[in-house]
């Protein structure tokens, strides 16, 4: 299944469970920069939110504001009964610690999946092995080769892949990972995810599985004006996720999965 089709079913999914809900869950999104992708990651959100019968409120906070400030904001956040979750949109203005501002976030609130302790799977990796499941990919024994190794991606989805249930052999390599060593994780992958941020990490010089997965996770601006990924277009793969239209949609859906949830835990 196409992941557009995919996440248009999940969509009417969610909004058949809200609508049979004895309130609509409710998001906030903070928004404390000024940055122009994070301006329309937070109207995709809010685009979805109202499409599945949530509410959904944009706090914009000035991007001076003050630490102390911020988690005063997350503070209320916390202590609001009627806010089910909500995400502060990274990234933060320089002067604000990120890892402090995500650990201030109620783990039952915490919907981007960020929280140490947070009850929910990060957007970005629940949206991957979720859609991965429903497109029937048998993950057990799988190998499974990952490129990147951020806090939000790259090492969530190592854990996911290797815990029980989906029991994945992973490998995650990073920029110290050799050329040659490179070739030979990505001629034996089974599954292979693309989050490093760059465009042409994978391309046809690498020799790929015939029926091996790549999930491209790469957002990347080209020169021609137009966003990319991190593989190039038409490897020689059974299936290759699609830039845009891939799994920006995946992380969105999982938000809105996780609020429902988030609600419904209550
Ligand atoms: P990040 O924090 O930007 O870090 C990039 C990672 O890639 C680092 O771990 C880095 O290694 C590694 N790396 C650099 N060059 C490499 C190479 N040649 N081969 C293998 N690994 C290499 O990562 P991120 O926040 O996960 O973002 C990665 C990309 O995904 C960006 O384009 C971002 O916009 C996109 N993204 C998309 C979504 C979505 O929903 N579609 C969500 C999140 C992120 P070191 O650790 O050694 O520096």
């Amino acid at each position: 299944m196409e992941i557009k089709e995919y996440v248009a079913l999940r969509k009417e999914e969610l909004k058949k469970e809200i609508a049979a809900m004895a309130r609509k869950p409710k998001l906030v999104i903070v928004k404390a920069n000024e940055n122009p992708a994070s301006a329309s990651y937070v109207k995709g959100k809010m685009k979805d939110a109202a499409e599945i019968g949530a509410d959904a409120e944009l706090l914009e906070l000035s991007s001076s504001i003050s630490e102390e400030d911020l988690l005063k904001k997350v503070d209320e956040l916390n202590n609001d009964p009627t806010v089910d979750g909500f995400i502060v949109q990274l990234p933060l203005p320089r002067h604000i610690d990120e890892e402090k501002v995500k650990l201030a976030v109620n783990p039952k609130k915490d919907v981007d999946g960020f929280h140490a302790l947070t009850t929910f799977l990060p957007c970005t990796p629940k949206g991957i092995v979720d859609y991965l499941a429903a497109n029937d990919f048998k993950f057990a024994g799988k190998n499974a080769v990952i490129l990147g190794r951020s806090n939000i991606v790259g090492k969530p989805l190592a854990r996911i892949l290797s815990s029980k249930g989906y029991d994945c052999n992973v490998t995650l390599l990073h920029s110290r990972t050799s050329e040659e060593d490179k070739a030979f994780y990505l001629a034996h992958a089974d599954l292979i995810i693309a989050a490093v941020g760059k465009i042409g990490v994978l391309d046809a010089s690498y020799k790929y599985k015939e029926d091996a997965v790549i999930v491209d996770v790469g957002i990347n601006r080209g020169e021609d004006g137009l966003l990319h990924g991190d593989a190039l277009p038409n490897l020689p793969v059974r299936l290759q996720t699609p830039v845009p239209g891939g799994v920006g949609l995946l992380t969105r859906i999982s938000l809105m999965e996780n609020l429902v949830l988030a609600t419904k835990n209550k």
